[in-house]
């Protein structure tokens, strides 16, 4: 059998050249592919037969649909599906980064199981017969000695509810948590729950085609948020629509930002009722649509009568007049004017008390609900699947 030579500058021309001349009619990949087997060089991926085959990005739950290109069964690259509306053709960094996870060498393929002591890193590999019995095993034991609500059940993201709501009333526990959803969105959730009356949800509902401002308290689009938001700021701000951005650092989209409060932290929900004063004080409100809509806006008016923008100074570190000049730029592009929800909204521990002064103002701008501001989403309505009755209440999705 002959060996592969190494490849000389001389070697590599002379056969590609012999190739070329030979079949000058046929495209250049097939015209340089035999020379290059001649020479034992491989092909780089994209000069070979390629297949594209359609999914989702599993790098984060956002989950954007990707077309993945594959050379002999091998992923090489990933794209953004064009006609996906999470990706519409793009995909972030990290899910570009895709491959990478697929091969890297430390992925668990895998149940291991440790037979070290704890923190000892000592691990075998199992089958996952092996492991699910060992499991159901260890979660019996749990049982017996303690009883069934002994064993808490914590997940994480989109479809996990058969592990956080029906599993775990099988096994008869209520203690069921999504720990992600609270250090996440759940005061958000809660929050909107208290003001509006139904929560936020996810894909976040803001109008960004239609706003004329927008605001971020603690969002950092560009370095912690979704591909598609990424892309829904970037098309506001191409269009003209005005940012203000609040946060303590420089972050990549305080760079962007028309207005940047760098405020002192913790310190948010002073912020947001000075600019409530502001709004009722200046009349930059949208009393038709409070009128229509809102329960309690005396006392709101009453609540925020003294609390200025000077008050605010002294407890924010932010000038008094950045804070009555943003929340003019708001009250003015009125009701095409949001405060974003964000994500990742647990920060002092007075979470959803803040975010009920973030949606406040929203409502008192008129964005909630409408065009340019927090559009009201529908979701189909699917079945409930089918599942014996509950034995215990409180499985705890979310
Ligand atoms: S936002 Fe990025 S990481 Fe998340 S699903 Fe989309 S491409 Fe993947």
């Amino acid at each position: 059998m002959t060996q592969p030579q190494p490849i000389t500058r001389r070697r590599f021309l002379q056969g590609a050249s012999a190739a070329m001349a030979s079949a000058a009619a046929l495209p250049v990949v097939q015209q340089i592919a035999p020379a290059m087997r001649r020479l034992g060089a491989r092909l780089p991926w994209y000069r070979q037969a390629q297949k594209q085959t359609y999914n989702v990005c599993d790098m984060c739950p956002w989950r954007c649909g990707v077309v993945a290109t594959t050379v002999n069964g091998r992923v090489v690259k990933v794209d953004g599906n064009p006609k996906d509306p999470k990706s519409r053709g793009l995909l972030c960094a990290r899910g570009q980064a895709g491959p990478s996870f697929v091969y890297d060498s430390d992925r668990l393929k895998q149940p291991m199981i440790r037979v070290g002591a704890r923190g000892e890193g000592k691990f075998k590999n199992a089958t996952w017969k092996e492991a699910l019995d060992y499991t159901a095993e260890k979660m019996a034991k749990v049982r017996d000695q303690y009883g069934p609500e002994g064993m808490a059940f914590l997940g994480h993201t989109n479809g996990d509810f058969w592990f956080i709501d029906h599993f775990p009333q099988a096994f008869g526990s209520p203690n069921a948590a999504k720990a992600s959803s609270a250090m996440c969105t759940s005061p958000r959730e809660e929050a909107a729950l208290i003001t509006f009356g139904r929560s936020i949800g996810n894909h976040e509902p803001v109008d960004w085609d239609a706003a004329r401002c927008l605001t971020l308290i603690g969002t950092h689009i560009g370095e912690d948020a979704r591909n598609t938001p990424m892309q829904d700021l970037a098309n506001a701000r191409a269009r003209g629509a005005k940012l203000i951005v609040v946060d303590p650092r420089f972050s990549s989209v305080a760079m962007k930002a028309d207005y940047w409060l760098q405020i002192k932290p913790g310190t948010d929900t002073a912020l947001l009722l000075a600019w409530a004063n502001v709004l009722i004080a200046e009349n930059l409100f949208d009393k038709a649509y409070l009128d229509k809509w809102a329960n309690g806006f005396d006392e709101l008016a009453k609540h925020v009568a003294g609390l200025t923008p000077e008050w605010a100074a002294a407890i924010t570190d932010l000038p008094a007049e950045l804070i009555r000049t943003t929340a003019r730029v708001m009250g003015n592009a009125r009701p095409q004017s949001v405060i974003v929800p964000g994500r990742h909204v647990i920060w002092y521990g007075n979470d959803t008390q803040r975010m009920r002064a973030v949606y406040i103002i929203n409502a008192l701008l008129g964005a909630y609900g409408r065009e340019g501001g927090i559009y009201l989403s529908k979701t189909p309505y699917l079945e409930e699947y089918p599942h014996p009755p509950y034995a215990v209440v409180g499985g705890a999705g979310g």
